[in-house]
């Protein structure tokens, strides 16, 4: 089963036509049953990917305020072994990172060979708020669809997995998701005015969403919409893509594994020997 929807390439993405609240029929207890047994399996393919060293994988949350980068992060680092997982999150850009290419903050944070990093938004706030908020002019927004294709290219030529979800809420999920921080008094250092500035701008920002679905879905780096008003068919269908990626690839790091450890073992034997052991 296909809990999330991937971005063909070439797909002319509308939003309207994606369920926010899909569940495939299952109840959250089956979901939560169903995400726990992926995410073990995630947690050691993780270890296989670390140990056998040749693959980096670099996980994309891109989403609306309250849309759940913050839970789905939860979720994957509770399967995660911390050791060789970061989070990296991309905030107003200083001055400093002002003053470079847009992709340079971005390509430094990007995980090396037998790492995994989450992007808690991403390069792609550079075709999003800055195109919504006008911080910058079309003519310089609009060539970055095809930098971010090249740069992801570039990174999946280099050994690195791109998986890029985004989480797909209703705009009325986010205002009961807002006004239940505002009743939280341990959620509530999360509100921010932007919050409710960027509902003013929903359908903006979901034409910008709509171009960076559409246009920065390639083979190298398809896009995946993740139904997201659920949390927990949120976290399932995240797991079950980072699984189904992940597994193909199991049969090969376990070769290498195994011959790696057979020459330790000689090694080990031959320094024994030399001992007189
Ligand atoms: P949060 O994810 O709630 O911590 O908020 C981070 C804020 O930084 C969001 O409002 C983003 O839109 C904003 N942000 C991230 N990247 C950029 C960028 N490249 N340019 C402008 N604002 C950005
Ligand atoms: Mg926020």
């Amino acid at each position: 089963m296909k809990y999330s929807e991937e971005v063909r390439p070439g797909e002319k993405i509308r939003l309207d036509d994606y369920d926010t609240s899909r569940s495939c029929g299952l109840t959250k207890e089956e979901a939560r049953e169903k995400a726990d047994e992926l995410g073990r399996e995630m947690g050691e393919l993780q270890e296989l990917l670390f140990a056998a060293g040749d693959t980096a994988l670099l996980i994309v949350l891109q989403g609306r305020d309250t849309s759940g980068k913050d839970g789905a992060i939860r979720f994957i680092l509770n399967h995660t072994n911390v050791q060789s997982c970061r989070v990296a999150p991309f905030k107003v850009p200083t001055a400093e990172e002002l003053s470079h290419d847009f992709l340079w903050r971005v390509h430094r944070q990007t995980p090396p060979k037998g790492g995994v990093t989450i992007f808690n938004r991403s390069h792609y706030e550079d075709v999003l708020v800055v195109r919504v908020a006008g911080l910058a002019p079309e003519k310089v927004w609009s060539k970055r669809y095809g930098q971010i294709n090249a740069f992801e290219e570039l990174l999946s030529a280099s050994g690195t997995v791109v998986l890029k979800f985004f989480l797909n809420i209703s705009k009325k999920e986010q205002e009961e998701r807002l006004l239940d921080r505002e009743k939280d008094p341990v959620k509530a250092w999360k509100l921010s005015v932007d919050d409710w500035k960027g509902r003013d701008q929903w359908d903006d920002f979901t034409r910008a969403y709509e171009d960076a679905l559409t246009r920065c879905s390639t083979e190298a780096a398809p896009w995946r919409i993740i139904a997201a008003d659920r949390k927990w068919f949120r976290d399932l269908a995240i797991a079950e893509c980072i699984v189904e990626t992940l597994r193909p690839m199991k049969k090969a790091w376990m070769e290498s594994l195994e011959s790696l450890g057979r020459e330790q073992k000689a090694e080990l034997e031959a320094f024994r020997a030399s001992r007189g052991a």
